[in-house]
């Protein structure tokens, strides 16, 4: 969905003729530097960190959560499967819940499945889709969970005035090869708490030898990982994120013409958007009364041969929980000591997956189609799209 050219060849020949490839020697005005100021008077938030992708974002952010074993995360069974991978990663269990027809957690399931050993939750704004985080933060707040909003596909959406992913406690970006914009592989982490900072900065950072103010850390330093950004990706991320307005305007445009021409069909209603103001305008769902429905719809657009973007998230593979397989079959890791299903601090957790055990969640995602929006495609075939699928009624 990115896109990308001429800019993004100019930054990172600067960077490799500078000789600076490494952020901490790029250091203060330097591309990742750079990159972090501008997300965050962007998010207006006071720390972000760059990492090398979405899954990475989301370890940081569980560990700036402080999320371990022994404790349940709460995940919709609608998304990428990093996001429950990265709760296994940090030696948590993920606890799957019903989506709702918004395609997004649900906030009445949540509230009905949070047990005595859930800490978290993560609700994912899948496809750019804002999540009815009104409904998830005041359950978050009778319960006392955390939340750490997964916005790799969210990046550039809003929700009542306030970009996805700053929201939560902490948020997590990916800057992969499909999301809103792209270095190839990448992400970011969010927050508004210093504390959850400096866990997320010294788990990304070797317990942050690297930085030059380490000193000035107030939580004690830990061994963490490695998932620095150089200041190749850096470069790219700086020009992509100055396309961002021009993305968001053009995909907003798309939806709106399809929005507007799809209303009041008699074959299938647009699917209830949280805030479709806020909305990022990288899909438009509609919603039919049966899935067979749905088929026959996929199958008109088809017959027309104009190769219109559409499928519903039924079909979207690891995207669905029923396709979890490394989750469904409980291998959390290549060593059982470190394999968060087989931790004695987690014998009392909820570990069961099993392919049918969300029937609603199925149901929805059968019965939704998604028009898939590109910025690069003309108005014209969009508008070509919607008459195809009046047709229908
Ligand atoms: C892409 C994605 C991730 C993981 O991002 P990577 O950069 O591929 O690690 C996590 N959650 C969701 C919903 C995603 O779409």
């Amino acid at each position: 969905m990115y896109e990308i050219g001429q800019a993004e060849i100019d930054a990172v020949a600067r960077v490799i003729n500078s000789g600076q490839l490494f952020r901490y020697r790029g250091g203060e005005g330097g591309e990742v530097d750079t990159f972090e100021r501008s997300l965050c008077a962007m998010l207006d938030q006071p720390y972000f960190v760059t990492v090398t992708s979405g899954t990475a974002a989301l370890i940081c952010g569980l560990v700036g959560l402080e999320i371990g074993p022994g404790d349940e995360v709460i995940v919709p069974g609608y998304t990428f499967m990093a996001t429950a991978s990265a709760v296994v990663a940090v030696g948590a269990i993920p606890v799957v819940v019903d989506i709702d027809e918004s395609c997004c957690l649900d906030p009445v399931a949540l509230e009905r499945a949070i047990g005595p050993r859930t800490k978290a939750v993560i609700p994912v704004h899948m496809r750019g889709l804002p999540c009815d985080l009104d409904g998830i933060q005041a359950v978050c707040r009778r319960h006392g969970l955390k939340l750490l909003e997964d916005a790799c596909q969210g990046f550039g959406g809003q929700y009542h005035g306030r970009w996805l992913g700053a929201i939560g406690d902490a948020g997590a970006y990916s800057f992969n090869h499909f999301k809103t914009i792209s270095c190839g592989e990448g992400g970011g982490v969010t927050t508004a708490s210093r504390e959850v900072f400096e866990r997320a900065l010294t788990h990304h950072d070797s317990g942050t030898a690297f930085r030059g103010h380490a000193g000035e850390m107030t939580i004690p330093l830990f061994c963490g990982t490695n998932f620095r950004c150089n200041e190749l990706l850096g470069a790219v991320l700086n020009v992509q994120l100055s396309r961002l307005a021009g993305i968001r305007t053009r995909l907003r445009e798309r939806r709106d013409l399809l929005r507007e021409r799809l209303d009041g069909s008699s074959a299938f209603e647009l699917s209830p958007v949280n805030d479709v103001e806020g909305d990022l305008g990288a899909v438009v769902g509609l919603l039919f009364e049966t899935a067979a429905q749905r088929q026959a719809a996929e199958r008109h657009l088809a017959s027309a041969g104009q190769g219109f973007a559409a499928g519903s998230p039924i079909d979207s593979g690891i995207h669905v929980y029923s396709r979890w397989q490394p989750i469904i079959e409980q291998r959390g890791s290549y060593h059982p000591a470190h394999d968060a299903y087989r931790r004695p601090e987690n014998e009392g957790c909820r570990k069961t997956v099993t392919p049918d055990m969300l029937p609603r969640t199925l149901d929805i995602l059968d019965r939704t189609l998604h028009l898939v929006l590109d910025t690069k495609t003309p108005l014209e075939h969009y508008a070509a799209l919607a008459a195809k699928l009046r047709e229908l009624g």
